[in-house]
This record gives structure tokens, C-alpha cells and sequence, in this order.
């Protein structure tokens, strides 16, 4: 079995539809996907019935969260997607998004950048709307020759559109996954610029929230790193989950289920389900 159980699609920052995304997942061999789109559940409503023979769909979300003052994702996997408290959840974090988007356009124009909100807008059509749709406009704008310029200049840790964020807590977070029958999964830790005893702290509280899994593997990253992860996820009794964090075809993304295999001494999350 071969598993990749976080990626995106149209719904929110990622440039494939749903259904696309599964046909090139069943093409790679991927055998059970998680799509996680940025706190929307909205490619499951588009997929519908839609259903691809060879490929297991575990329902899954990403959803954005504040711990210390800083944005950290949190992955939810085998959510019942009828969930009210979710769905409800959901509209806020959608509210927090557009209230977010007018906050980092705003900020944009003080740097003499205009109608970032209606290009960023445009470009997410109808997806959640989020700082790589920002990232496009600049560079469709000229502002930036790409999108890591953009992240480098506007839009990354301590830049303008990098907003002090009015996401939920980690533990509001982490209970909407549980109430929605989910396992919470801890988002590629090693995205976070934390030292290791800060994460140690992230991970108790996670642990504390009812969090029970961590990304020991996220897209392509360093065999010293995937090690790290792993002791941490053993020394916090978490499970270990494994994704591509797939947003588009390309070399800025791994491909979906190319990702580092799981070290064989963590417990993977899928043995729990
Ligand atoms: P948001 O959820 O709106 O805060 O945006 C976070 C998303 O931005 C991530 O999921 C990535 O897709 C993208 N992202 C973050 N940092 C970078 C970067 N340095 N270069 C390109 N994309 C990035
Ligand atoms: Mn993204
Ligand atoms: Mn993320
Ligand atoms: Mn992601």
C-alpha cells in the first residue's frame, strides 16, 4: 500500500481539480490519498459519488491554527464530513481567511502595491483564498519575478503579508477534528523554524489537545530530518503520518505519493484506522 495523505487541489492553493488529482494519484500508484485542502472540505463536495477504482479516499482537511503567536497547520484524517461542529467551524475559518485576505492587500497597497485583494481574489476563483494566490498576482503583476521572491519579499515569516494571525488555538483546532470523528495529525514540524525543545513543547500540547499523530514525512525532505522527526514522534507516543503536500505538478512540489518512505520503527497512523 502506498499512501499520501496530504495535498491540495482546487479548493484552495493547489492548481489541480479533485477528480484530476486522483486520476494522476492512481497514475503514481498512490493506493489510499488524503486531499487536505486549506480548512475547506470543498473537494469532497465536488467529487461527490465520484469515486476512482484502485485508489482509497481517506477524508481529510488542513486545517490552520495559532500556537505562540506563530500560524502552524494541523492535518485532520477520517473525518465524517457531515460533521455540524466541523461544518460550523469551517465557515469561521473561511470568515478568518477573507478578513485575513483584506488585512495583507491592505498592507500591499502601503507598499504601493494596488488591487492586490481583487487580483489575489481572481486568481482563487472559487478555492479558499490564501498567500500563494497573493504570491500569483505579484508575480503576474511584475511585482516579483516568482512566487518565492514573493514569499521572500511580502508575504513569508516577518513580512507585510505575514499577518499576526486571528487563527483558533491549537487545541480548538484539534477538537474539531475529534468531534468530527478525525485523528489530528501534527503538519510537517520541520516547517516551523523551531529548536527542537520548542517543538517538544508544541508536540506536548498537541498531545494534551487529543492530537495523536505527526507528519514524520512531508514532501521531499532531509533523510537527518525525517530521523529527527521520527524520535520526536516516538518520544511523544505520537503515530506517524506520511504526505506529499502536493500542490501542483512541477519541481517546486514532490510528487504525489513520492515522498520519503516512513522509517520502519514509528507506528504508522493507518494501523490505528
Ligand atoms: P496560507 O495558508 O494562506 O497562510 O498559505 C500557506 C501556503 O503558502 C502553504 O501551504 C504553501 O502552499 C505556500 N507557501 C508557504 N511558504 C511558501 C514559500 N516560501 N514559497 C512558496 N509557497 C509557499
Ligand atoms: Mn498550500
Ligand atoms: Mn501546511
Ligand atoms: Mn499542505
Amino acid at each position: 500500500m502506498l499512501f499520501d495523505l496530504h495535498c491540495h487541489t482546487t479548493a484552495s492553493d493547489g492548481a489541480l481539480a479533485p477528480a484530476e488529482l486522483l486520476a494522476r494519484a492512481l497514475d503514481s500508484g498512490v493506493s489510499c490519498i488524503a486531499i487536505t485542502d486549506h480548512d475547506t472540505l470543498e473537494a469532497y463536495r465536488k467529487l461527490g459519488d465520484f469515486c476512482s477504482a484502485g485508489i482509497a479516499l481517506c477524508h481529510g482537511i488542513e486545517l490552520s491554527a495559532t500556537w505562540q503567536g506563530r500560524s502552524v497547520h494541523i492535518v485532520g484524517l477520517n473525518l465524517r464530513l457531515g460533521c455540524d461542529g466541523l461544518q460550523q467551524a469551517l465557515v469561521t475559518q473561511r470568515q478568518s481567511r477573507l478578513l485575513r485576505a483584506e488585512i495583507i492587500a491592505k498592507r500591499l497597497a502601503q507598499k504601493g502595491i494596488r488591487d492586490a485583494l481583487e487580483g489575489a481574489t481572481a486568481i482563487a476563483g472559487n478555492g479558499m483564498i490564501g498567500r500563494p494566490h497573493f504570491a500569483k498576482f505579484l508575480v503576474a503583476s511584475g511585482k516579483v519575478r516568482d512566487e518565492q521572491q514573493a514569499f521572500r519579499r511580502y508575504l513569508g515569516q516577518g513580512k507585510p503579508g505575514d499577518v499576526e494571525s486571528g487563527w483558533p488555538s491549537v487545541a480548538t483546532v484539534t477538537a474539531w477534528i475529534r468531534e468530527a470523528g478525525g485523528t489530528a495529525v501534527l503538519a510537517h514540524p520541520g516547517h516551523y523554524r523551531m529548536t527542537n525543545s520548542k517543538l517538544g513543547v508544541l508536540a506536548d500540547e498537541f498531545v494534551q489537545a487529543g492530537g495523536t499523530a505527526m507528519e514524520v514525512v512531508s514532501g521531499r525532505q532531509a533523510p537527518v530530518l525525517t530521523r529527527k522527526l521520527a524520535d520526536l514522534a516516538s518520544a511523544k507516543k505520537l503515530l506517524a503520518s506520511t504526505g506529499s503536500d502536493f500542490h501542483r505538478p512541477g519541481p517546486a512540489w514532490s510528487e504525489l505519493g513520492r515522498q520519503s518512505a516512513l522509517p520502519a520503527d514509528v507506528s504508522p497512523v493507518w494501523d490505528s484506522w
